[in-house]
């Protein structure tokens, strides 16, 4: 089953959004395989987002994310990295549709509250970074009432 990496920002964390983060991921039917409550440092936030170290907003983006404590989680379900990018909606909020996380919540792209991984081989990548320690393996009793197939 496909699996995904969600990090709730500092921001999002500060405004007290995680209980309706969480929700909306949990009520779409995903299942929560890992979740912690973390200060990231600096090099470890570089890890994170090195494919954007040449973009100009990257310090500012480093300093957003090492400004306080993150929630980083692993979500599991069919299609869960690209359906979780649609819950979380697009990057910039002005331009996330309402309904989605960041159109609902959010208003500077700078202060957007959440990541998603954006591909099945990123969630792969940042699950490792992020989660060393491993996941949690169990299967929720209500399996069969969210997938027709088992
Ligand atoms: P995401 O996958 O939707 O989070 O977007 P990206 O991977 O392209 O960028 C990672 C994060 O960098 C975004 O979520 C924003 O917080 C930030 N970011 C992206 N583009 C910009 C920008 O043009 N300006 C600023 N200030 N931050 C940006
Ligand atoms: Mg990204």
């Amino acid at each position: 089953m496909e699996r995904t990496f969600i990090m709730i920002k500092p921001d999002g964390v500060q405004r007290g959004l995680i209980g309706e983060i969480i929700s909306r991921f949990e009520k779409k039917g995903f299942s929560l395989k890992a979740l912690k409550l973390v200060n990231v440092d600096r090099p470890f936030a570089e890890k994170h987002y090195a494919d954007l170290s040449a973009k100009p907003f990257f310090n500012g983006l480093v300093e957003y994310i090492i400004s306080g404590p993150v929630v980083a989680m692993v979500w599991e379900g069919k299609g869960v990295v690209a359906t979780g990018r649609k819950i979380i909606g697009a990057t910039n909020p002005l331009a996330s549709e309402p309904g989605t996380i960041r159109g609902d919540f959010a208003i500077d792209i700078g202060r957007n509250v959440i990541h998603g991984s954006d591909s099945v081989e990123s969630a792969t990548k940042e699950i490792a970074l992020w989660f060393p320690e491993g996941i949690v393996s169990w299967q929720s009793s209500l399996h069969s009432w969210i997938y027709e197939e088992n």
